[in-house]
């Protein structure tokens, strides 16, 4: 596989980076996955905007223009031949000597690599995930998308080992997101709830898209915290991400959500989305 690190463009085994960069010792970075269909990005505006978004709250340079970046996103499509996958792109603070404080006038380090996945044909979406609920031990700032992702490791790691999926992330009874995807229940009444943005969680592009894609469906749309017993009671659950797009959830710790298997609203906006995602690159 080809990678791309700070203008080159290199086997992955002769990539490098110092071992003074700022994203290995303080996790001082952020970074962005766009999918990719028919060897197209999709919807990478929204993620490029999400990354300056990132940048400048955490008083980062951006490394690029966002033409420059996505000539390099669609580069290491092409000598990678990737079909279906994602496209990963880290930018961390730079190399400097350790010390807590941003050091000035450094070099950003740009890192990007793809990673091929069947995306449209995934057998998870047929059967739906199992979810747990884990306590979301995150920091506060999780609207920032950073390179800091040991708890939500951990988290996945108590729902590997409890035999689920995933797990959903619940701070003060109230669910946040998942591990990695924003949650989403469809109440017995046939509303769809998901929490509201703010620092507690990370705004999603496909979340966003997802909304829009309810709203012209008409569906009623509260956006608040839920409880686990409220999504335990749900008539469908989902969660939402670049890479899953929309994945229903048939089970939450251990218990069937509805009756066990992906709802008809779950698999509509899953439908809806990809048409929407397709349209896009022009499928
Ligand atoms: N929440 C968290 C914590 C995530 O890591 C992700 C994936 N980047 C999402 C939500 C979903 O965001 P998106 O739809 O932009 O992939």
């Amino acid at each position: 596989r080809i990678v791309y690190v700070n203008g080159a463009y290199l086997p992955e085994e002769e990539a490098k980076v110092s071992v003074f960069d700022r994203g290995f010792l303080f996790a001082d970075g952020v970074y962005e996955v766009s999918s990719v269909l028919h060897g197209r990005l999709v919807d990478n505006a929204g993620h490029l905007a999400r990354l300056h978004r990132s940048l400048a709250e955490l008083e980062m340079a951006a490394p690029a223009s966002d033409a420059e970046i996505e000539a390099i996103q669609k580069a290491l499509i092409e000598r990678n031949d990737v079909q279906q996958g994602l496209v990963y792109l880290q930018v961390t603070r730079g190399v400097a000597d350790r010390d807590f404080a941003y050091p000035e006038g450094v070099q950003p380090t740009l890192v990007m690599f793809t990673q091929s996945k069947n995306l449209l044909q995934n057998p998870q979406a047929e059967r739906g995930i199992r979810v747990i609920t884990t306590e979301d031990i995150r920091w506060k700032r999780r609207d920032i998308k950073t390179v800091g992702l040991l708890a939500p490791s951990m988290a996945k790691m108590i729902a590997k080992r409890a035999g689920a999926d995933d797990a959903w992330l619940v701070e003060a009874g109230k669910v946040t997101e998942g591990s990695s995807n924003n949650a989403y229940i469809v109440t017995r009444d046939g509303t769809l709830v998901t929490r509201q943005l703010g620092n507690e969680i990370l705004a999603g592009i496909t979340r966003k898209a997802v909304l829009e894609l309810a709203r012209t469906s008409d569906l009623k749309i509260q956006e608040r915290p839920f409880t686990v017993p409220e999504a335990l009671d749900a008539a469908e659950a989902f969660i939402s991400s670049a890479t899953t797009f929309v994945m229903p959830v048939v089970g939450i710790d251990g218990q069937p959500v509805g009756d066990g298997r992906p709802g008809p609203v779950s698999r509509r906006l899953r439908e809806l989305y990809i048409s929407m995602a397709l349209q896009e690159i022009g499928e």
